[in-house]
């Protein structure tokens, strides 16, 4: 082993959005930062992400009347029996401070749209738009030689290569095969990705989480920060006087950290590791009834912890962001995955369980819908629907990775993601569901639908339901009969954005001993901590939100904290912050 020692002032463990926000405030508050990154790409999950973050009191939502009162509310009526009442009040402080830093001292750029609506609508304190923001698109060149060092997009949500913005962008490539002029606009976007791919190996515009990324790298490539791709950390150390002051580092850079205002683990959770989801996923006891899409996410958040007394806080009512996935095999034998963050809602598309019964409403986010999904299943040891879709749907549509006409269906067949069948009753059949339950299903919801109502879950009864659905259709953005044959269906199983139920932390982000005492130096942010929401999902943006604002506070106030450790009473550290 190397015994080559390097020094800074903050060890960052990860480079997604909490890692970087933590490097970026600590660094430009004239501190030297390493990010460590055990992937050979700089960005993790946030780098495939939408890039949306909920920001409540952010300025847009300020000049529209959204009030603290009832952002509190919001987030308490969600969080249930476990509101975390401190680190809510602590992310509201700091959400207008963070995001106008980042959009005034660095390269990132949001934009703010007209209409991002909170996921629960009925809930008191939600509101229609002024809370979610997303990374505004990038381009790529900023980041000079880093350019091809950020993470490539999820590769199965790229239409022929190229990654829809969130907002007007996917609109025109939802209506490519209805309008001329969207049509013209997608070719136009295609034609470009593809030149630029062949000639510089990525298209220069980055969209969506990259776009968050590649503006956080070209900040930290400015301010000098060293971000040191394949370089796991494997260790975190402490001194003698108790306090964490460094890190073993294995990898393009094996060897120790010591880094004199401590350690931020920023690494992910372990939505990844079987053995921790079996210790704390209800639906998944054998570690093999689960798949995410996160990436690095291992579980090492807890290992590193762990010497520590660090330890997950299961106060969350439910552990994890859930989002269902569609598990297919790529033409290569890899598994891929398709995570269903929209698809559901749209007009002709509902999903059955094994009986052929709906068990949730399809417009609802894809969190509820994977409670809903849980519950369905709790009596079997496998989590899993089908979204059925009639030709209408599926010719306007498609369902999620599928795309509707005129891409050919061979592919998506062919990989097993999509199944087809001229009747009701031989799509059961194929799919191993049950024929007379899925008939019966069809022709309840069929009635509803034609009147533009959902009696058994009220589907596309509140605005954030017509957001997900199709604007454009009537009488209901959300409905519309099954009828026209050949039918579809794609398989749904567990997934999730990150686990909910992280490294119990205080308000300061520090990590918390077994009998929850602060471990000095220790910080975890992002999905490696427990999210303030409690388990519920407030709104587009519900991770990376916290991981950015907790991420410049870790940034802003390790030094604040480092210079308090050396007062001589040590129990009022941390107080004044
Ligand atoms: C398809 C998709 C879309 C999503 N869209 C959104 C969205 O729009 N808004 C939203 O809020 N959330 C979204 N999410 C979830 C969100 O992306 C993640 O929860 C969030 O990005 C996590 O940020 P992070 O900084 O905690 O971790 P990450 O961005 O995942 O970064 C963690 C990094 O740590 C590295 N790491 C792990 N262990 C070590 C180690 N020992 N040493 C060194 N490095 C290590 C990992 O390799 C990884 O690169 C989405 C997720 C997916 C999959």
């Amino acid at each position: 082993m190397s015994s080559k020692t390097v020094k800074c002032d903050l060890l960052v463990i990860g480079s997604g959005a909490a890692g970087m926000a933590a490097a970026l405030k600590a660094a430009s508050e004239g501190h030297s930062v390493i990010v460590a990154e055990k992937s050979k790409w700089l960005g993790g999950t946030t780098a495939i992400s939408g890039g949306w973050a909920w920001v409540p009191g952010n300025k847009q939502g300020v000049a529209e009347g959204d009030t603290r009162a009832e952002i509190e509310l919001y987030i308490k009526t969600l969080a249930k029996d476990c509101f975390k009442a401190e680190m809510v009040q602590t992310f509201l402080d700091a959400v207008p401070e963070a995001i106008d830093w980042l959009e005034r001292e660095t390269d990132v750029e949001f934009v703010y749209p007209e209409m991002a609506p909170d996921y629960q609508m009925d809930a008191p304190g939600a509101k229609p738009s002024g809370r979610a923001i997303s990374g505004k698109v990038a381009d790529g060149r900023i980041l000079g030689q880093n350019r091809l060092r950020v993470r490539p997009y999820l590769d199965t949500y790229t239409v022929f290569g190229y990654m829809p913005e969130v907002g007007p962008d996917i609109a025109q490539f939802l209506h490519a095969n209805q309008s001329w002029k969207s049509f013209v606009y997608v070719s136009k976007k295609l034609v470009k990705t593809w030149a630029e791919t062949v000639a510089f190996r990525r298209a220069f515009d980055r969209t969506n989480g990259n776009s968050l990324m590649v503006r956080m790298v070209s900040s930290a490539a400015k301010l000098g920060i060293r971000m040191w791709t394949e370089t796991p950390v494997t260790e975190i150390v402490r001194g003698e006087n108790g306090i964490v002051r460094g890190a073993v580092l294995g990898g393009a850079h094996e060897g120790t950290v010591e880094a004199r205002l401590g350690v931020v683990i920023a690494a992910g959770g372990y939505s990844a590791d079987a053995s921790l989801r079996a210790r704390y996923w209800r639906h998944d006891p054998d570690g093999a009834n689960h798949f995410t899409p996160t990436v690095g996410h291992d579980g090492d958040n807890v290992r590193l912890a762990a010497p520590f007394g660090g330890h997950v806080d299961t106060d969350v009512h439910e552990p994890a962001a859930w989002a269902p996935v569609t598990v297919f095999t790529g033409l290569r034998k890899q598994q891929r995955l398709f995570p269903h963050l929209r698809a559901f809602g749209l007009p002709g598309l509902i999903a059955v369980n094994r009986h052929g019964k709906r068990f949730a409403n399809e417009s609802s986010s894809y969190h509820d819908f994977g409670v809903a999904m849980i519950e369905d299943n709790a009596d079997s040891d496998r989590t899993f629907g089908y979204i059925i879709a009639d030709s209408k749907a599926m010719r306007k549509y498609g369902i999620g990775y599928a795309k509707p006409w005129p891409i050919p269906q061979g592919y998506f067949k062919k990989t097993g993601f999509l199944h087809k069948a001229n009747t009701v009753a031989e799509l059961a059949d194929k799919i191993g569901v049950d024929a007379s339950g899925l008939k019966e299903t069809l022709s309840e919801f069929n009635a509803g639908a034609a009147q533009g109502k959902d009696p058994a879950f009220n589907r596309g009864s509140n605005w954030f339901h017509h957001f997900k659905g199709d604007m454009e259709h009537t009488p209901n953005p959300n409905l519309e009969p099954l009828d026209r044959g050949p039918y579809y269906a794609a398989k749904i199983q567990m997934g999730d954005l990150g686990a909910y139920s992280g490294l119990a932390v205080d308000r300061h982000s520090q990590v918390l001993d077994d009998d929850n005492r602060p471990v000095p130096g220790l910080f975890a942010a992002g999905s490696a901590a427990v999210s303030i929401f409690g388990g519920g999902y407030p709104g587009y943006g519900a991770n990376i939100g916290p991981a950015l604002v907790f991420g410049y506070t870790i940034g802003r106030d390790a030094a604040l904290l480092a210079e308090q450790r050396q007062q001589p009473t040590p129990s009022a550290v941390t107080e004044d912050v």
